[in-house]
């Protein structure tokens, strides 16, 4: 078994973004992530702490806009507009997810798609979908790199996505059915589960359930990538059964310092991706 690591391989894509970071600051040219944030949800300031961090490590201009949880949709989407016509601002995202009574599919739709640092626009997942370069969601994006650094084969192989949200699994399966695997997506209605991830050649968690993949689901040799992030007992596990489908998996990422750290370090790219764009 080996481990794809999350630390290792996010600290990959943040040298090689240094790089081209530190180009564009070289013509005087610094491009600029925005965070808007409504709310105290603990988990949220959590990432939005660390948004901020990775912005500090790589010169890429951080600015949080924290807005009370009473925030109303008119005054959210004022700001969204601000940060639209914000030339310092190249990446922006809306931290989900927003107080109940905030429309959060709207507030998406109002980023505009070149500023979309999550890739959650419907230009983006419309473009994703037809295999036109995009704004691509981060943890799926993140995946694709753990894969291909790892010089796994994808194509021809049997891939099964457990999971069918906006976010992570309907990306997560167009970009594996890109890269030419067999996909099949599973989710809670899915009948005999156990029948359909035994087959994957790559298998993909992200469920939201603690070790929910357990080694009898898992075939000899499979690739298993857990996206899975739960809280028990305050520590992170995710939705793999980590200890016992290690024994069986060829490749296996770990919770925490797997996939999460690769969603910030995708996030990070799709910024600076964006400032290239504008800087040229
Ligand atoms: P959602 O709750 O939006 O989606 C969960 C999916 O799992 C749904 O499609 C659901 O099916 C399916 N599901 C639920 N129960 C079962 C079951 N018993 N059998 C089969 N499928 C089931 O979650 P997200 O996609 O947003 O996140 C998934 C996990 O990944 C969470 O733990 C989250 O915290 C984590 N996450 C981690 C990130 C990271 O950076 N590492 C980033 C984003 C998320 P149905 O559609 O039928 O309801």
């Amino acid at each position: 078994m080996k481990l794809l690591d999350g630390k290792v391989l996010s600290a990959q894509v943040e040298e090689e973004l240094k790089v081209r970071v530190d180009a564009m600051r070289a013509k005087g040219n610094i491009p600029g992530l925005e965070v808007i944030l409504v709310g105290d949800d603990p988990a949220s300031q959590l990432y939005v702490g660390n948004k901020e961090k990775a912005c500090n490590r790589l010169g890429v201009f951080s600015k949080t806009v924290r807005m009370p949880e009473n925030t109303t949709q008119k005054e959210l989407e004022k700001e969204i507009a601000r940060a639209n016509a914000d030339p310092a601002i190249h990446g922006l995202l809306v931290q989900m997810p927003l107080p109940k009574h905030l429309d959060s599919a709207r507030a998406l739709e109002l980023i505009l798609p070149e500023k979309d640092a999550d890739g959650f626009h419907n230009v983006n997942t419309g473009k994703l979908l037809r295999g036109e370069p995009a704004a691509v969601a981060c943890t799926p994006r993140g995946v694709m790199y753990m894969l291909k650094s790892a010089g796994i084969e994808i194509a021809g192989k049997d891939a099964v996505v457990v999971g069918r949200s906006n976010i992570v699994g309907k990306p997560m399966a167009i970009l594996l059915m890109h890269a030419n695997a067999t996909v099949t997506i599973c989710h809670s209605r899915t009948k005999d589960l156990a029948a359909h991830t035994r087959r994957a050649d790559i298998l993909v968690a992200a469920i939201g359930k603690p070790k929910f993949i357990t080694a009898d689901m898992v075939k000899d040799g499979a690739v298993v990538i857990d996206v899975g992030m739960n809280r028990v007992d305050g520590k992170f596990c995710g939705d793999v059964d980590f200890e016992n489908v290690k024994e069986k998996a060829s490749y296996i990422t770990p919770v925490p310092g797997g996939v999460g750290r690769m969603t910030i370090a995708m996030l990070m790219t799709n910024t600076v991706d964006a400032a290239e764009k504008v800087f040229g």
